[in-house]
């Protein structure tokens, strides 16, 4: 890719802990970026924050975009038509994949592998967008072998980050 910054999005349900990843990734770099950018969504929240190369040598920024601006904050899945939500749910992800290079799906690893989950994965799979999935709320090794069942989701190792962002656990 050019100069251009990459765009790295975090999607998911509600309350899986996007928005505390994003502000961990931020680390207080937190740049709002929410008048016209061009290829970039309203109604979302951006940051620029800078990522090294696997090797450590090469500084690059990214913007980070929490597509948190999605639901209400209080939704509940019992509140909507399944078929509603999935809809909602639906549009707003494709949306937001189609403005990333790379897409953070992050899932809940106590609530384990939803029906939602499965969707996202189908749309992401269907966009041909590179995505990431970040299995969140793993607090402590207590929770060791919990995240097995996202495997049957079908990533490469390499693809899957087992995190914590309330105790800043695989962040890095
Ligand atoms: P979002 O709706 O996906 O943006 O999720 P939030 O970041 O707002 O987090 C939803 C809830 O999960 C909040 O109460 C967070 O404090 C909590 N949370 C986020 N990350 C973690 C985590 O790693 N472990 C635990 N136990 N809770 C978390
Ligand atoms: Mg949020």
């Amino acid at each position: 890719m050019s100069n251009k910054s990459m765009i790295i999005s975090l999607i998911g349900r509600p309350n899986v802990g996007k928005s505390s990843i994003f502000n961990q990734l931020v680390d207080g770099k937190r740049k709002a970026l929410t008048h016209d950018t061009p290829g970039v969504t309203r109604d979302r929240h951006y940051a620029i924050s800078k990522f090294q190369n696997a090797s450590g040598e090469e500084e690059k920024d990214a913007i980070i975009v929490d597509t948190g601006g999605f639901y209400p904050n209080d939704i509940d899945e019992s509140e909507f038509e399944r078929n509603h939500f999935f809809n909602i749910m639906r549009e707003h992800a494709k949306l937001s994949i189609k403005e990333s290079d790379l897409v953070l799906f992050v899932v809940d690893v106590r609530e384990g592998l939803l029906p939602m989950d499965k969707e996202i994965v189908k749309i992401l799979r269907a966009s041909s967008k590179n995505f990431w999935l970040v299995i969140n709320k793993y607090d402590t090794d207590k929770q060791a072998g919990t995240e097995a069942e996202f495997y049957a989701l079908g990533l490469k190792q390499e693809e899957m980050f087992i995190v914590s962002a309330a105790h800043s656990r695989g962040i890095h």
